[in-house]
């Protein structure tokens, strides 16, 4: 269980994530939704640990992982990350991408790639380089290789985005599928609507730096808070 409370972040002055607070269920999907420049990306970067607030604190299960003093370094925070420029390294293997954060005998990282990449439809291509895969094949990769340390808790941001829309929803329900399957919780963020409405068990509406509305889809969508937020959903078709 991932819990922020009351985070803050400012930027030249201006704050940018402002008195956020968020807790993520065991298991869930939560989106972290909002239009473009409204601090998502920002509230990711502080739950990863590769930027940090100026006031508030983030927890996991309980233990505080970062306040304005102490702070967990990212690669011992058990979080999972994935971003828009989910970039492999090019000079690794399919199977050597995914295993490079384990831990353990070669054997062992060699048997948990072969378990994600079956999983994703992708384990004949494990001694393949990334430059051989096409763009939504690299995608599964790197959500394989995001899993396989079998994090707590994932943070995703606009994973799909650099997908065609013939490929994105597929990907959307297998990557759900999977991240269901591993028992992560995730905190996905972003921009569209439609994403949200089709990937989140609960969904945190954010505006200029603070969570305007939290709630299932359905009522959020079919209940949004403000005029704003009315205009924000229109956008579906
Ligand atoms: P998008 O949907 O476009 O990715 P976002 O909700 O992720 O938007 P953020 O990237 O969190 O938005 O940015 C929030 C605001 O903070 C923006 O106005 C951005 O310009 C500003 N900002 C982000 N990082 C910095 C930085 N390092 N220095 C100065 N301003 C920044
Ligand atoms: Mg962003």
């Amino acid at each position: 269980r991932l819990e922020i409370r009351n985070l803050l972040r400012r930027f030249e002055g201006r704050a940018v994530v402002d008195d956020v607070s968020l807790s993520i269920q065991p298991g869930h999907v939560t989106c972290l939704l909002g239009p473009s420049g409204c601090g998502k990306s920002t509230t990711l970067r502080m739950i990863a640990g590769v930027d940090m607030q100026d006031a508030g604190e983030i927890h996991v299960d309980g233990q505080l992982i970062c306040d304005t003093v102490f702070r967990v370094p990212p690669e011992r925070r058990q979080i999972g990350l994935m971003f828009q420029d989910f970039a492999l390294f090019p000079h690794l293997s399919v199977g050597e991408n995914v295993a490079f954060g384990l831990k353990g005998a070669k054997s062992e990282k060699r048997a948990r790639a072969v378990e994600l990449l079956d999983r994703v439809g992708l384990g004949h291509f494990i001694d393949e380089y990334p430059h051989q895969l096409s763009g939504g094949e690299q995608q599964r990769v790197a959500l394989a290789r995001a899993l396989a340390p079998r994090p707590k808790i994932m943070l995703m941001d606009e994973p799909f985005s650099g997908l065609d829309n013939r490929l994105r929803d597929g990907i959307r329900d297998e990557t759900l599928a999977l991240l269901k399957e591993e028992g992560a919780s995730v905190l996905l963020v972003t921009h569209e609507p439609e994403e949200a409405m089709r990937m989140a068990d609960e969904i945190a509406l954010m505006r200029d730096g603070h969570i305007v509305q939290r709630g299932a889809p359905y009522n959020i969508y079919n209940a949004p808070a403000d005029k704003a937020a009315v205009a924000f959903f229109s956008d579906i078709n």
